[in-house]
Parts: structure tokens; C-alpha cells; sequence
């Protein structure tokens, strides 16, 4: 049984008063809030053995390593990798892809290659490749979507040629929720030889992630979108790639000998670890994924199905919403207008209810531009929201009609 209630007891925030009302916490797709397990492994390293990782012989470092270290091989197991050395620590997604569009474009693309991404992507997906193509001289092309917010896969794969080098697809759309075919993309991708990015960020924390079983060649991810510390995520990448691919950042950690002449560099993964890690984020991301096992991914994946099943249910019956994105495979969020009524208007008053939701472009400018709109609201899930949540949220949306008449 899920016990919702236990799950929420964990997070202390969710004890909160928002202007004198109980907060109902429906922005996860921005950032999840942390359960106290997590808060306690921060306190615990900080009271206890805070200590620079890799580096001293002594005894708070030894310890500050090995769980650095054993934070690693939870999160290649939570993600199914088949060695702890081809999971990357990053500051998080963003990062994960402007590591990725460097070493992987200086490593292997030249003038005239192309990348492709879609529609629907994050500016962070978006803006690396887009920076990798003026450096080279190369070409971004971009799959589209349909009135849905799916994406078109066949003209994804009419854009393919002997000039594609990387195909790198969100699989969850932070904005509409849409959930991307990535296996068949992935299929189709390597019958003609070209590696695939998947960018987890929205979909790490709502279901199994197996790396093997999708083959892709790379996974980027956010810690703080899955119950950890913020300054922490992650690059999958397949070992034969990242060991093909130069650095990133050059400085300590990721070398083997430096001289004034010649530097060599490290084995995986430290290779691309240059400089000291937010090794205290990193260790509470391994809490985290022992406190999402704990209660089971596949658990949290069916409430939150629910929860957004519930969620389009509810708000369709009120006249004058419109979605954006009606996806048939629909997972973590719901972006919605309310007739006329500005995004940041609709924002506004749900606050005030206490309601904290999204509105705005969700870095996703050029998808508001493919609907013709400046923005959304959305309303993105975690493992602790609730059905009486989302009846607020609606209670809140029709306040917001009545008041825009
Ligand atoms: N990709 C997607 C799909 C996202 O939703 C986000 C965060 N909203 C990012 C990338 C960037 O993540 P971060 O800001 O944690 O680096």
C-alpha cells in the first residue's frame, strides 16, 4: 500500500503555511523538496566527516571518499549502468549537456555534421548544441511536434543523414508532460550508427530508468529534481564513448601527470571530474535514492499517474481551460491556460491559496513559440502530492475565472 501519509511526513517543508494556509506544493518539475533524510545526511557530513574527497590519507577524508564513492554505484544502480566509472558527477543536467556538446563535439564532429533535438526541448538542450554548431560550423536540426505536443517521429527520422552525429531527445517535456518514444528513437538511431543523449531531468524522478535495457549512449540528470541536494547530477555515459571523448574541464582531480609540457589524464570518471565535487550533495543524492528505493519507483510511478489523470479530469471541467500538450502518453505535469488570463495572473492568485505552481516559457521559448503563446501555468508532481491538492489547484482555477470574469 502507498501510504501517503508517511511520505509526506518526511518532508518537513510540507508542514509549512503559505499566508496562513497549508502549502500545496505542485512545482516539482522546477525543483522537489527533500525528505529529512537528505537534510540529515547534510548536517551529518558537515557535524561529523567534512573532508575534501580523493585527496588525504586521513581518516574524515577516507570516510568523505568512500561515500562519495558509494554514492556513485547507487546512483549506476539506480540507473542500471553497467560500471560505477561511467557515471559522471555534474552540477546537474545543464551541465551534464555543455560537457557533453563540448567533449563529444571536439572529440568527434567537424564542419557540416549535424545534431538533432526536437521541438520540445529545454533551453539546456538547446542552447549547448546550438553554442557546439557556431563553434564548428555545423547544423542543429529540429524535430518536430504535432498539435498534441508528440513528437512527429518519422520527421525526426526523415532529418537523419550521413552528416547526423548525436540525436539528444528530452524524454519527459518539462512543460507539457509528453513522454517521448525514446526506445524506438533509440533503435532507429543506432541502425544508422548515430549515439543517442537522453535528457532524464523529468523523468528520473517518476520511473525506472534502465540504461542497458534502453542502450542509450548517454543519460543526463538533476539531483534536485529527485529528492537531493541541490548542485548534483549526473552524465551516463556508455565507457567506450566517454573514453573516447577529451576533457571538459581541465584542473585537479581529472589528470594523471602534469608537466609544464604535457598533461595525461585520468581513467573514467574522474576524467571529467575537474576540481572539488559538491561532495556533499553528491552523498545526499545516494540518500536519496535509498529513500526513493525504499518506497519503490514503480510506486511512486502509479501515484503519480493518478495523480495526473486526476489532475486533466478535474480541470476539464471547468470551462474555458486549455492544455497545452494532450499527449496520449503523459507523465509529472500539466500546463494549462485559463481563457485570456496572463500565466503569471493565474500564479499570482493560486499563491495567494497557497498554491505554488509554475508559469511562464519553462525555459522552452521557442515551444511557446510553436503554440503561439508566451507561457503556461503548470503543475508538476512528486511522490507526496495528493488527489485533495489537486482539488485545491481547481478550487484555486476557478476562483481565478470568477475574478477575470
Ligand atoms: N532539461 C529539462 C527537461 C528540464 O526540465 C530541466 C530543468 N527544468 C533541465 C534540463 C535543466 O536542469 P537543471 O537546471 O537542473 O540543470
Amino acid at each position: 500500500m502507498y501510504d501517503i501519509e508517511k511520505i509526506r511526513g518526511c518532508f518537513p517543508i510540507l508542514g509549512e503555511k503559505i499566508y496562513n494556509k497549508p502549502l500545496v506544493y505542485l512545482d516539482n518539475g522546477a525543483t522537489t523538496q527533500k525528505p529529512q533524510c537528505v537534510i540529515d545526511s547534510i548536517t551529518d557530513i558537515y557535524t561529523h566527516y567534512n573532508s575534501n574527497v580523493h585527496r588525504g590519507v586521513h581518516h574524515l577524508s577516507n570516510i568523505c571518499t568512500d561515500k562519495a564513492e558509494e554514492a556513485r554505484r547507487k546512483v549506476a544502480q539506480y540507473i542500471n549502468a553497467q560500471s560505477d566509472t561511467e557515471i559522471i558527477f555534474t552540477r546537474g543536467t545543464t551541465e551534464s549537456i555543455n560537457l557533453l556538446a563540448f567533449s563529444f563535439g571536439e572529440s568527434f564532429c567537424c564542419q557540416g555534421d549535424e545534431i538533432i533535438i526536437s521541438e520540445m526541448e529545454h533551453h539546456a538542450n538547446i542552447v549547448p548544441w546550438q553554442m557546439l554548431c557556431e563553434r564548428k560550423g555545423m547544423r542543429l536540426r529540429v524535430a518536430p511536434i504535432n498539435d498534441k505536443g508528440e513528437l512527429i517521429v518519422d520527421e525526426m527520422f526523415n532529418l537523419i543523414n550521413h552528416r547526423t552525429k548525436l540525436i539528444a531527445l528530452t524524454h519527459i517535456s518539462n512543460v507539457m508532460g509528453s513522454v517521448n518514444p525514446i526506445e524506438q528513437v533509440i533503435r532507429k538511431a543506432h541502425s544508422e550508427a548515430i549515439p543517442v543523449m537522453i535528457d532524464a531531468a523529468q523523468s528520473i524522478p517518476h520511473q525506472k530508468i534502465d540504461v542497458q535495457a534502453l542502450d542509450c549512449d548517454f543519460l543526463v540528470f538533476s539531483g534536485h529534481k529527485m529528492y537531493a541536494p541541490n548542485g548534483v547530477g549526473a552524465l551516463y555515459g556508455k565507457g567506450d564513448w566517454l573514453n573516447r571523448m577529451i576533457p571538459y574541464h581541465g584542473g585537479g582531480e581529472m589528470i594523471d601527470k602534469v608537466t609544464f609540457e604535457r598533461t595525461t589524464y585520468n581513467v573514467l570518471p574522474f576524467k571529467f571530474e575537474a576540481g572539488t565535487p559538491d561532495y556533499v550533495a553528491v552523498i545526499g543524492l545516494g540518500t536519496a535514492i535509498d529513500f526513493i528505493n525504499s518506497i519503490g519507483i514503480e510506486n511512486i510511478e502509479n501515484h503519480e499517474h493518478t495523480l495526473v489523470d486526476y489532475c486533466i479530469e478535474q480541470l476539464s471541467k471547468i470551462d474555458g481551460i486549455r492544455f497545452i500538450g494532450e499527449a496520449d502518453k503523459h507523465a509529472g505535469a500539466v500546463s494549462f491556460l485559463v481563457g485570456n488570463v496572463h500565466p503569471y495572473d493565474t500564479g499570482m492568485i493560486l499563491d495567494k491559496m497557497g498554491i505554488a505552481v509554475r508559469t511562464g516559457h519553462h525555459c522552452a521559448q521557442p515551444l511557446m513559440d510553436r503554440f503561439g503563446i508566451s507561457g503556461t501555468v503548470r503543475a508538476s508532481f512528486g511522490m507526496y502530492n495528493t488527489k485533495s491538492e489537486i482539488d485545491k489547484l481547481a478550487e484555486g482555477v476557478e476562483r481565478v475565472k470568477m475574478m477575470f470574469g
